[in-house]
């Protein structure tokens, strides 16, 4: 096998944990970074998605927030991580360090925007480059692929529209009146910070939020959830929200948020006016902005070349790649859509990768 910087037999694409874990575990099976794979980002700096968090969050917050693999010989871990520093930093400057010490030379600021046959290779394109490679990991996450559900009068909305993505502190919304809609830990935070900042604060979710009593949730805990993501990613089915199924810890915090009436959902609204939203039996809210915490989906748009989606919407993988071309492989997708999940899907992805490398060639 013969590889260089312009024709590596593996591209990553994205250097979020998963992106990094793969890259980790490809390194210690033998391959070169650099040059036997290359890791492409479209960040303008380390840290995958959390680098565009709102500057509130902190680690700890929503879920726990796994180790990289080989994390501790940089002499690191998100356990003892500065919880009073922003998310954002703290795991920009962790992966920062990481990525040095492992010299995985990620390629940043690029945007991928195509991947394609072209004979027997595959053309991974961005801005006027190429590169030609084997075997595409694709580690993009959901980030930049924000859902917003569509609601009568969506459009004719005259206050804001904010999507988790571009929501950065509460003073962007200081005396207004803000409905946040989502049953997820983000909704529930966004609730928490706005409280004393924004003039009227309501909260709406599709389905009563579920409270775990057990304090802490570690993502893979979900195993209900983590299921129904599996199985819709087997079966090529676009895939469900994860906080639909895992539930919402029920900390001090919250509880006390619940206590004092913060917390206390309304069922969904029916449609949206140009100054607020409307419930079916007829009541109205006014709204200077709409928060919607309402998800994301895998940020694929890149691929669509390799026309790997299924009529049933989704991208049918299992164990790894798709179903549809083995030589593309998802981490991060679907089940693994956490830190722990995207470590895993590191070691298991890179031993795979390694396996169909050695049936080509
Ligand atoms: P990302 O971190 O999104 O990395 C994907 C990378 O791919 C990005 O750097 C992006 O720039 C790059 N990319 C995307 N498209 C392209 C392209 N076309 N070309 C080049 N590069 C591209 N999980 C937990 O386990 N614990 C938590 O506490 C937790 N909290 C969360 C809080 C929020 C608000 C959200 C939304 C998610 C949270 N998660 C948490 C889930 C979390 O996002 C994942 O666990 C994990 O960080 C995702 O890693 P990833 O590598 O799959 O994706």
């Amino acid at each position: 096998m013969t590889s260089s910087p312009t024709h590596p037999s593996v591209v990553v694409i994205g250097a979020g944990q998963a992106g990094l874990s793969v890259s980790f575990y490809l390194q210690r099976l033998g391959l070169e970074p650099g040059s036997d794979f290359v890791v492409l980002d479209r960040g303008p700096s380390t840290g995958g998605a959390w680098q565009l968090r709102w500057d509130a969050l902190r680690i700890g917050s929503a879920h726990r927030i796994n180790d990289l693999p080989g994390m501790d010989a940089v002499g690191l871990s998100f356990e003892t991580a500065d919880r009073t520093l922003p998310a954002k930093d703290v795991v920009a400057e962790y992966y920062r360090q990481y990525e040095e010490h492992y010299n995985l030379q990620v390629r940043r600021p690029v945007d991928v925007k195509r991947v394609f046959n072209r004979g027997t290779e595959l053309v991974v394109g961005f801005a006027e480059e190429e590169l030609t490679t084997e075997i595409v990991v694709n580690a993009t996450g959901t980030w930049g692929s924000p859902f917003v559900p569509w609601y009568p009068g969506l459009n004719d909305f005259r206050g804001r529209h904010v999507h988790t993505t571009d929501y950065r502190s509460a003073a962007q919304f200081a005396g207004q009146s803000v409905v946040v809609v989502g049953g997820g830990t983000s909704a529930i935070g966004f609730l928490l910070e706005l409280e004393n900042v924004a003039s009227e604060l309501t909260w709406v979710t599709r389905r009563p939020v579920e409270y775990l009593d057990d304090g802490e949730l570690n993502m893979e805990d979900g195993k209900a959830a983590v299921a129904m993501q599996d199985e819709a990613a087997r079966a090529g089915r676009a895939l469900p929200s994860i906080v639909s199924g895992t539930g919402i810890p029920r900390t001090r915090r919250i509880q006390s948020g619940i206590d004092r009436g913060l917390l206390v959902a309304r069922p969904m609204f029916s449609s949206i006016e140009p100054d607020g939203v409307r419930w079916e039996d007829g009541s109205f809210q006014k709204a200077d902005a709409i928060v919607w915490s309402t998800g994301f989906r895998p940020e694929l748009r890149h691929l669509s070349p390799l026309k790997l989606r299924e009529k049933e919407g989704g991208v049918s993988v299992g164990n790894g790649s798709a179903w549809k071309d083995p030589r593309i492989f998802f981490a991060g997708y679907g089940p693994q859509a956490s830190t722990i999940g995207a470590n895993r899907a590191g070691r298991q992805i890179a031993r795979q990768v390694i396996a169909t490398l050695s049936n080509i060639g």
